[in-house]
């Protein structure tokens, strides 16, 4: 797919549009039902850009069944290779990485050379300074891809980041980037993110800049845990919470201590939804619960209306 140019790109002659607002859905860990939430919300909001920036296990796509329209290589940071026949096998190289990312191998001709593993490589050339033979280049290392693909619920902003490979944060950034530059360039209102779990850095990089995140619990101690410290996190960059206690009827003990703290932190709670098997049988069937039916699917018509009308707060 060829990317047209932004309207907001300087230059750019027209009118500027409105900049989509970002809701960035969270969970402080996984297996809260984060994602299923994220297929649901992109059945019931209209004219957005989906993004998955869950790099690191991507899953939102097994909901939407995308249609890939673009691919492109995920580059960061440099990777060392040894030019074999430019290899004398003095061993400094390998003597001098302090990452083990240097090995000897021996040739079909019999000579030995020595090789670089790309997944221990750090790309601190270290290897490169002292190779007196000249037989190392430094090259941009392809950590991963990332994608633009069509979906039945509006195109969708994804990525995979290759084994090993790092800068996961780096790459979550670019998928946010690209999916709001998508929906600049076809006036989407709202851009919908399914995050990663945890707090780590892919977290803050999906979060940065949004305009609210919605986190989604569920009502165990470590859930009420890991929220505080996604909560933590997310208003410590200034940005809104919401939260929706996912599964709430499994512990309605727990369920009211996560109230009681939302309340005292002024975290709004937006939505509560019943543990449903048929949220299940939806994933089973690639759909959401939205579409798959289902008691649970009327609770989160109802989350969606507050965080929409929250969203409208924001804009104003
Ligand atoms: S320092 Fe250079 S010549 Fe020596 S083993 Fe390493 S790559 Fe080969
Ligand atoms: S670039 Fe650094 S980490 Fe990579 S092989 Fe060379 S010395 Fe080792």
């Amino acid at each position: 797919m060829t990317a047209a140019p932004s309207p907001s790109a300087p230059g750019h002659s027209g009118p500027q549009l409105p900049v989509p607002r970002q809701l960035v859905v969270l969970s402080g860990k996984g297996g809260t039902g984060k994602t299923s939430v994220v297929a649901a919300l992109a059945t019931l909001a209209s004219n957005k850009v989906l993004a998955d920036c869950d790099v690191d296990a991507p899953d939102l796509h097994l909901l939407l069944d995308p249609r890939r329209v673009q691919s492109e290589p995920f580059v960061s940071g440099k990777e060392a290779r040894i030019v074999p026949e430019r290899c004398s096998a003095c061993g400094d190289c390998m003597d001098n990485c302090r990452f083990d990312a240097i090995g000897m191998t021996r040739l079909d001709s019999g000579r030995s050379v020595y090789v670089v593993d790309p997944v221990a490589c750090e790309g601190c050339g270290m290897c490169a300074r002292v190779c007196t033979s000249g037989a190392v280049e430094l090259q941009d290392a392809e950590r991963g891809e990332w994608f633009v693909s069509d979906t039945r619920h509006g195109p969708l902003v994804h990525a995979r980041l290759n084994i090993g490979g790092e800068n996961s944060g780096k790459l979550v950034t670019l998928v946010r980037n690209k999916a709001q530059e998508l929906a600049q360039e076809i006036n989407a209102g709202l851009v919908l993110v399914d995050g990663p779990p945890g707090i780590g850095c892919p977290v803050i990089a999906s979060v940065t800049g949004a305009d609210l995140v919605l986190a989604v619990t569920e009502p165990t101690v470590s859930g009420a845990h890991d929220l505080l410290r996604a909560a933590d996190l997310v208003t410590g960059f200034g940005i809104p919470l919401a939260v929706c206690i996912n599964k709430v009827d499994l512990n309605p003990d727990m369920a009211a201590i996560i109230r009681g703290v939302c309340a005292e932190r002024d975290f709004p709670v937006v939505g509560e939804l019943s543990y449903d098997t048929a949220v299940v049988r939806a994933q089973v069937e690639g759909k959401s619960i939205v579409e798959h039916g289902g008691g649970v699917a009327d609770q989160i018509r109802d989350l969606w209306k507050t965080v929409e009308s929250l969203l409208a707060k924001v804009e104003e």
